[in-house]
Formats: structure tokens, sequence, C-alpha cells
């Protein structure tokens, strides 16, 4: 067991603040883990894979585990599909890639989303139309508290749009996942931008889905790389019907979408933009020129900075359409 102390977790979240961790751990085995959670019981503790969902505002005074654990293993299949287990730390485009390459489809549209295979049950990754939680059969964890081994089937993992039981109790660590993907593909259409990348073409390969994916994020996303962010800082608001109407008489062109029981769903983006702050820039902080909805780091370490810039969107959205925006990211 490798615990390090005094750990710099910049380079650990792809805002690239600075914290210090108390303490870092990174597990190999499900075995090594479990001995690592009956040793520190008493430390406060954060899961990370690769930080592309979080950044620091402070030093983390506990106990951060990164968990290092590796393999994709076929455990069934038919003429029709199969089902493969992958370790929480895979990373998830390359294993999206594996998948495709083999021609297995159902993931092709969450082409490029950053981050490893533990952390994207989490919160229900999405994009382009699709939800990782219709192609999940089991998580595999263990329980922080009690060290024991809980497997979930996909209905106990309770997954609603960008949230899961995992999201909710913060009470286990993801150590794989098990997926069912189809061999067989066809195409439907469920983004525009998608099919307008793809030139009309009615009959796509797999293989051509995931590059028009890539191309079209490519495209209208910041390579957190090149300038540091956490991908879409909010979610999209949930609106009762009365809330919708009065947006409605304040903004008749606002974007509403009807969410089923939960009432209905607007544009986080649509409002920052109206509130004036998209491509807004204040000191090393702002949000992306082409995508109101992400903000990015023009080179502070201070998560602090990141933090104060958030809140004032949130207050000029509040302030003008009284709608709170709740971000998406974490914040610690
Ligand atoms: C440029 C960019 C674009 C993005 N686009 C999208 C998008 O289209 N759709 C989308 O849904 N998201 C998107 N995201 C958000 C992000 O990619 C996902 O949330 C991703 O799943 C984060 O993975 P990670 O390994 O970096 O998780 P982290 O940021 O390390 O962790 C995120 C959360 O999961 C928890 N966690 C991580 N690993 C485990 C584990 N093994 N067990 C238990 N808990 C764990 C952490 O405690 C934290 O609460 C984007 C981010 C960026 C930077």
């Amino acid at each position: 067991m490798n615990i390090q102390h005094n750990i710099q977790l910049q380079p650990y979240n792809s805002f690239r603040t600075k914290a210090l961790a108390k303490l870092f751990a990174q597990p190999k085995t499900v075995e090594e883990l479990q001995e690592i959670l009956a040793t520190y019981k008493t430390e406060k503790k954060l899961v990370i894979g690769h930080g592309c969902n979080l950044f620091f505002t402070q030093n983390f005074n506990g106990l951060i585990i990164k968990p290092e654990i590796y393999g994709i293993k076929i455990l069934q299949e038919n003429n029709d599909w199969i089902e493969i287990e992958a370790g929480a730390t895979e990373d998830w485009d390359a294993f999206v890639d594996f998948c495709v390459s083999r021609g297995y489809s159902g993931i092709e549209n969450l082409s490029l989303i950053p981050g490893t295979v533990g952390a994207a049950p989490i919160q229900n990754i999405g994009a382009y139309g699709a939800e990782i939680k219709d192609v999940i059969s089991l998580v595999r964890t263990v329980e922080i508290e009690t060290g024991s081994i809980k497997t979930f089937s996909n209905a106990e993992c309770d997954f609603t749009y960008r949230n899961s039981i995992f999201k909710q109790t913060r009470k286990y660590v993801i150590t794989s996942v098990i997926f069912r993907l189809q061999k067989l593909f066809s195409y439907v259409e469920k983004y525009v931008d998608l099919s307008r990348e793809l030139k009309g073409n009615p009959n796509p390969s797999l293989w051509q889905v995931r590059e028009a994916v890539i191309n079209v994020r490519n495209r209208k996303l910041p390579d957190p790389e090149v300038l540091p962010n956490a991908g879409s800082f909010f979610k999209n608001p949930i609106l009762s019907k009365s809330e919708k109407e009065k947006l409605l008489t304040l903004l008749p062109d606002a974007p509403v979408y009807n969410a089923g029981t939960d009432g209905f769903k607007t544009s986080a983006a649509y409002l920052i933009e109206k509130a004036g702050y998209k491509g807004r820039r204040k000191g090393d902080v702002g949000t992306y020129e082409n995508h109101a909805l992400i903000v990015v780091n023009y080179g502070t370490n201070s998560g602090q900075e990141i933090l104060n810039f958030i809140q004032e969107v949130q207050r000029e959205v509040k302030n003008k359409y009284n709608i709170g925006l709740e971000p998406e990211v974490w914040i610690f």
C-alpha cells in the first residue's frame, strides 16, 4: 500500500487549479482499495478519475483515491450482442474506440467525452441524444464505509439526467462497468448537427458516426490541454409550468422542451448568453467564445477565482430571469 503525502492536485484536475491533498492513494486492485479504505477509515475521502469534471478551491484535508484499475474483458456474446467489462481507470474515449473498431454499437455518440470509464456512470454521461444508462448492465463497486463489494443492476443505479445513485450518495468507489453493446448498427438521427456533419448520408457506418462526433466536438469545444476547462459548467435547468411561463414572458424565444413528469427543460447556455456572459472574461476566467456554457481558465491557479466568476454568472441569471443555475461540475 503506497500512500503519498501533500500531493499537488494541479495535474489531477482539468481546470488546473492548485491545491494540496493531505493523503493520496492509487490502488491497483480491488483488494488494495479495500485495504486502504480499512486503514484510513476516519479520513475524509474523495475518489477521482481524470479530474475532467471537478476542481479544487482549497487544499483537500483528507485522502484522495485515484484508482488504477485497468482491463477490458469480454464476458459473453451471441450473434446480436456482446457484454464487455471495463476497469474503472480505462480511458473512456479509448474504450469507445476499442468498441467501434470491433463493430460494437451503442456508445459511438459518446465519443471524445474526456474521463474514465469509472466516472461515466456517476453523472450518466450523455451527448448527441445518447446516454450511458442505455448500455450499462452492471456497475461493480466497493462501499467506502464498509469495504464490501456491491454490484448494481442498471435499475439499481437510478439513472436520470446527469445523475445516478452514485452521485446522490457518494458512498461507493466504482471499480468496473459492464456494458451490453449491439453487433448490428443502423443510424437513427437524434441530433441535427451530427446528421449535417454526415452530409445527409442516411446509412453511415459506425466508424463514420464516431468520426462525425469527433469533428463536431473538436469544432465546438475547447481542448482542456490547451484551454483548461471542465466541459459544460451548468446543468440545463428544469422548470415548473409557472416558471416556464414567467421565462417566456421575459424571453419569448427561450428554448423550452418537455421534460416529462419533471416539468420543462430550458438551455443554460441560452440564459447565460442572454445575461451577457457568452465569451465574457473577467481576469483569468471567462466563458468560451463559441459556447456560453463552458467556463475556461485563461491562466489562474486559483479555484477561488473560478468560483467567484461562476457565482457572478449565477447571480446575474437569477436577477434577470429568476432561474437558479446548478453546477454540473464538482467544486471542492
Ligand atoms: C471538454 C469537456 C467536454 C465534456 N463533455 C461532456 C459531455 O459531452 N457529456 C458529459 O456527460 N460530460 C462531459 N464532460 C464532463 C466529463 O467528461 C465527465 O463528467 C466525465 O465522466 C469525467 O470523468 P473523470 O474520470 O474525469 O471524472 P472526475 O472528474 O475525476 O470525477 C467526476 C466525479 O466522479 C467521481 N468519480 C470519479 N471516478 C470515480 C470512481 N471510480 N468511483 C466513484 N466515483 C468516481 C468523482 O468523485 C467526481 O464526483 C466534459 C468535460 C470536458 C472537460
